[in-house]
């Protein structure tokens, strides 16, 4: 507060006090005016430019910074927002591409990807890019809930079967339903090509087996064989070849 000179006369020096104490007063009022204009025409400024709306782009549109005025906020979902071509977002297998390889499961560093491969017992199919597949998946879930969005697993596929798509939104009630199944055999055709395989393998190994005592009852009759030499083990009779120099006959003399 300034200093002010009071006057000695007591009724003047009250005076001269309520003076003051009223300009003090005003100048609060005019300082509380000026400020609420100042502040007001800001707002006024963007509720002028809340007239129309910003047009949606995506982030990576190079005018995506120029529009300065209007509102920014979507009126989601009847407005969405258009994601960047390379965002990462809900992961997409296309198992007819896939060829169970088990790349994904093991470079996800959350173990979000479980699959349950089934060996099959001949080709099953190709690939579009001409990979063949040789397994089943009875199992391919990812579990979203869990997912990092790292990508790692889109980078390592070898098929590229694997994508990360521009779904962003995949909001559930139950976190349950964040895992997604992308497995194309039934219980019932897995167990079947589970039992085929077996099948298979246990016909492989009976085959390993005759054969190895085929090998066993064949060696102990080589070994007699070897022991008794009989005329017939004798090694067949082999024609030398010897060659016979003819003189070549001589030019009648003329
Ligand atoms: S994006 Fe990363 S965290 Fe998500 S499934 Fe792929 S590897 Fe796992
Ligand atoms: S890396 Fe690709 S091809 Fe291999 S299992 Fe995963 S999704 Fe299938």
């Amino acid at each position: 507060m300034r200093s002010m000179r009071l006057c000695a006369n007591p009724i003047h020096r009250l005076i001269q006090r309520s003076i003051f104490k009223m300009k003090a007063y005003f100048q609060a009022i005019l300082e509380g005016i000026q400020s609420i204009r100042k502040g007001m025409a800001l707002t006024w400024k963007h509720a002028w430019a809340a007239r129309k709306q910003r047009s949606i782009q995506n982030i990576q549109d190079p005018d995506y910074f120029n529009q300065q005025a209007g509102i920014v906020t979507l009126q989601y979902p009847q407005q969405q927002m258009i994601p960047p071509v390379n965002g990462r977002y809900q992961l997409h297998n296309e198992m007819d591409d896939c060829i169970v390889c088990d790349k994904c499961v093991k470079v996800c560093p959350v173990d979000c990807i479980e699959i349950d491969p089934i060996k099959a017992t001949g080709l099953v199919g190709t690939t579009s890019d001409g990979s063949p597949i040789r397994l089943y998946a009875a199992k391919f879930d990812i579990d979203m809930s869990k997912c990092c969005f790292c990508g790692l697993c889109t980078t390592v596929c070898p098929t590229e079967c694997l994508t990360m798509t521009s779904e962003y939104d995949f909001s559930v009630f139950d976190v349950k339903e964040h895992n997604f199944e992308f497995a194309n055999l039934t219980p019932e055709q897995a167990a079947e090509k589970r039992a085929l395989y077996e099948q298979f393998v246990a016909e492989k190994d009976a085959l390993k087996e005759a054969a190895k005592e085929a090998v066993k009852t064949e060696a102990p009759a080589e070994s007699n064989e070897a022991a008794n030499p009989t005329p017939a083990s004798k090694p067949a009779f082999k024609p030398s070849f010897k060659p016979s120099f003819k003189p070549k006959p001589k030019p009648d003399a003329e």
